[in-house]
């Protein structure tokens, strides 16, 4: 395939009617011409990276903890038509049971090559998490690792990429320890920890922060004395990235400013965090968070966010190609700088940078074409077209 005369954002370069030449399911050349008859005319857009999105929950009606093929397709098919082609499958707190369901989905599904957008691996959001910030999920399934063990994460290490945890349960710094060895991200979020928890965490190994400043712990006075949280230390410590849910009502532009400046392009991504309202008419529809046996959790949509019935914000409803449009327009962030914290930098946070990610020699022909307005309207992956407006 030859994708012709675009605007070509590597995301580390800008480079004007420029073709893309891609052999089966790579590319094998940025510039230069080909006579293969197999041609998408990008003239007048833009050719970014397949868009890479590494914590969300569902679209179109299904949600990953589904753990049905139903779910997973609809799930994908909301991805692929926002110009996502790589994506961890993201759980929520719920009985271990129903996690390793999902996981199961999931391992059948890192083996397809036929699904419109790729899962390539799955993100663990709890159990191990905060009762105090545990934002929408579910009291009742929490655990603590010393107490509960996780033998199941270790038990699909192959698969899993990313673990949310917080850093002041009991046995919470063994375990970053212990995931960290085996190969697995921990990264932090729903937690209520100090100085005295976060920072052995990191040392530990615990290398990221899931959806930074929303459901995590804060600079506060605790018996007289100010420390800072993970919200904090997140900014300052160059050994963490974060996650930024940019739909400009969890992180809103000042937020958005205040995470480039500190973090650079290449500290933070974009996630989407989306549940399986995305992509669906909000109206009056009442949503279930996770799957629909157990305990049930309830949320709708207003003034697009998805809520708890008691108004709590639950995850967004926004693709991360949304999110790129967010950072440029009212964040004012550089669209090269924008691009690639939703393509390199995720794709970097969770080791496939070789892969996915970036339009260069040798990577998947994944990409997200947009238009000058930054609406998607074609994706493009494996050198195949999956979608197109
Ligand atoms: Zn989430």
């Amino acid at each position: 395939m030859i994708i012709k005369g675009g605007t070509v954002i590597t995301p580390f370069e800008k480079k004007c009617d420029t073709n893309v030449i891609c052999d089966g399911d790579r590319i094998t050349s940025v510039g230069g011409n080909s006579s293969d008859k197999d041609v998408f005319d990008a003239t007048g857009l833009f050719v970014l990276p397949g868009l890479v999105d590494i914590h969300t929950h569902g679209g179109f009606g299904g949600d990953y903890m589904d753990a049905t093929e139903e779910s997973f397709d609809k799930a994908l098919a909301f991805q692929s038509q926002n110009g996502i082609t790589s994506v961890l499958a993201t759980s929520m707190t719920a009985p271990v049971e129903e996690i390793e369901a999902m996981l199961d989905m999931t391992r059948k599904y890192m083996k397809r090559a036929d699904t419109p957008t790729r899962v390539v691996g799955a993100h663990l959001e709890g159990p191990y998490i905060s009762y105090k910030k545990k934002g929408a999920q579910p009291e009742a399934f929490l655990r603590v690792p010393e107490r509960d063990g996780y033998d199941f994460i270790l038990k699909n290490k192959d698969i899993i990429k990313d673990v949310t945890i917080a850093t002041e349960l009991d046995g919470a710094i063994d375990m970053v320890k212990e995931l960290t060895d085996c190969g697995i991200m921990v990264s932090c979020a729903h937690d209520d920890g100090r100085e005295d928890t976060i920072k052995p965490a990191i040392d530990a190994g615990l290398r990221h922060c899931t959806h930074w400043y929303c459901a995590m712990s804060t600079a506060n006075i605790v018996d007289g004395v100010r420390s800072v949280g993970m919200m904090e230390t997140a900014l300052i410590d160059p050994r963490v990235t974060i996650e930024l849910i940019a739909d400009n009502h969890h992180i809103i532009p000042a937020l958005q400013r205040l995470a480039y400046q500190s973090k650079g392009p290449l500290g933070m991504c974009v996630v989407s965090d989306c549940l399986r309202a995305a992509g669906l008419e909000a109206g009056d529809n009442i949503y279930t968070l996770g799957s629909d046996d157990g305990v049930p959790h309830y949320f709708k949509i207003t003034n697009g966010l998805a809520r708890l019935l008691d108004g709590t914000f639950a995850g967004s409803v926004q693709p991360v190609s949304q999110m790129i449009k967010n950072l440029v327009n009212d964040g004012r962030i550089p669209l090269e700088d924008a691009v690639c914290a939703a393509s390199y930098s995720p794709a970097k946070i969770i080791g496939m940078d070789n892969e996915i990610g970036s339009i260069r020699q040798g990577n998947k022909a994944d990409f997200c074409i947009m238009d000058k307005e930054l609406n998607v309207v074609a994706t493009i992956k494996d050198g195949k077209v999956v979608y197109k407006k």
